[in-house]
């Protein structure tokens, strides 16, 4: 096992592009490390950089101690586990497993019993040594590739988006078996997905990248709860955090359904009459009417009209639309090309209680928890809060 060190990291491709650019992250020895980000972002050549499988245009890949930039895949004692688990399906789970082990020298027939005996009784596949690939399941394929990787005793597994082919119910299964596996063998892991229910599940830490550059690297809960930028916060919570205008004025900022005092954190940082785009989760509403009465002495309650809702069982969503008036349109349209498009939506989406007897097309009245809210800059999307 080892600590996995990027010092500067960049990745430039023959044009001058850089897919990464300058990502400096340590993975700390057992960690479990998620990469995540919209396609092209980067992850997958960072990925590929610690394995040995692309070259890097500049800065220090140390693993374990080493300096590993001019070795060889094979040299730097990794385990990538790919999409399709690469299992040789003429081999039995026995073969399968004991295969590296077979490209090793000086390992002895007893060592490799040995090694594959304790690999598949720590990954729950004693009784299925004999099978064939084809005679099981995804989440055993999944423990196979695993033990092809637990045998070797690697410095870190490192994970490419392996679920991403499977069906939902399998997904969700096999995320939970990886985890249960990475926590009992306390390996390093580093894992790319660009879905963030895995990135929020899975890992100790989320790295998050867009265009190349490292965003923020911080637990799942941080992240979601304080996000550096609205790239980040957009990204991490599904349905997205609601972008809302927001004008400072004097020590009151006004939104479209709220006039609220400026928050404390923000004194100081704002101009009067300031342009800036306000941050609040879909969980952060309730319908006032079903308002926890502990809950009443904070946030605020505005009435608008839902246009359409959509009930999930435990909770429903109710979008809501907004004009942000004249002028903050036409200043976010000046935006827009910094803003990511996701910012200038011009509906809420809210998430309620599955009890509430919303309408559609009436008024309701709801709840804001408006403490919660964040404020970014639009021209640099930092949050100022
Ligand atoms: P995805 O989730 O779609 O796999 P990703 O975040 O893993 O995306 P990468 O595969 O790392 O993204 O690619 C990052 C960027 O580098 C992309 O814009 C991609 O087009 C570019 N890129 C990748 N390989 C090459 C190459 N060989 N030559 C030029 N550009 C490349």
């Amino acid at each position: 096992m080892a600590a996995i060190e990027m010092r500067n990291i960049v990745k430039e491709y023959g044009d001058g592009f850089k897919a990464v650019n300058d990502v400096s992250l340590h993975v700390a020895d057992g960690e479990f490390m998620i990469l995540v980000g919209p396609s092209g972002c980067g992850k997958s050549t960072l990925l590929r950089m610690i394995v040995g499988l692309e070259d890097i245009t500049s800065g220090d890949m140390v693993i374990g101690g080493d300096r590993v930039n001019d070795k060889a895949p094979r040299d730097r004692n990794l385990s990538m586990v790919f999409q399709n688990y690469a299992l040789y399906p003429h081999l039995t789970v026995f073969e399968n497993i004991a295969f590296p082990l077979r490209l090793m020298k000086g390992v002895g027939e007893d060592e490799i019993r040995r090694r594959v005996t304790e690999a598949a009784s720590m990954l729950e596949l004693t009784e299925h040594l004999d099978r064939k690939p084809a005679n099981l399941s995804g989440g055993q394929r999944q423990r196979v590739a695993m033990g092809r990787a637990i045998v070797r005793n690697v410095n870190a597994f490192l994970f490419d988006e392996p679920l991403s082919n499977l069906d939902a119910k399998l997904r969700g299964q096999m995320r939970t078996e990886i985890s249960r596996m990475q926590r009992r063998l306390g390996t390093t892991t580093v894992y790319v997905t660009h879905d963030q229910t895995e990135a929020m599940t899975l890992g100790d830490r989320v790295a998050v990248l867009r265009r190349g550059l490292l965003q923020q690297v911080a637990s799942p809960r941080e992240l979601y709860e304080q996000p550096v930028n609205m790239f980040v916060a957009g990204f991490i919570g599904s349905p997205p955090m609601n972008f809302l205008p927001a004008v400072v004025a004097g020590d009151r900022l006004r939104l479209p359904f709220l006039d609220v005092g400026l928050p404390d954190r923000a004194t100081g940082k704002v101009t009067d009459g300031q342009l800036l785009i306000a941050g609040m989760r879909p969980d952060h509403f309730e319908d006032a009417g079903l308002l926890d009465p502990a809950k009443r002495d904070r946030g605020a309650l505005f009435r608008a009209k839902v246009d359409v809702t959509e009930w999930l069982g435990d909770s429903q969503y109710a979008y809501i639309p907004f004009e942000a008036g004249e002028e903050v349109t036409r200043q976010l349209a000046d935006l827009a090309a910094e803003l990511d498009s996701e910012a200038l939506r011009t509906q809420l989406i809210v998430k309620i209680d599955a009890m509430s007897r919303l309408r559609e097309n009436h008024e309701a009245e709801f709840w804001a928890d408006t403490a919660r809210m964040h404020l970014f800059d639009p021209r640099t999307g930092a949050n100022l809060t």
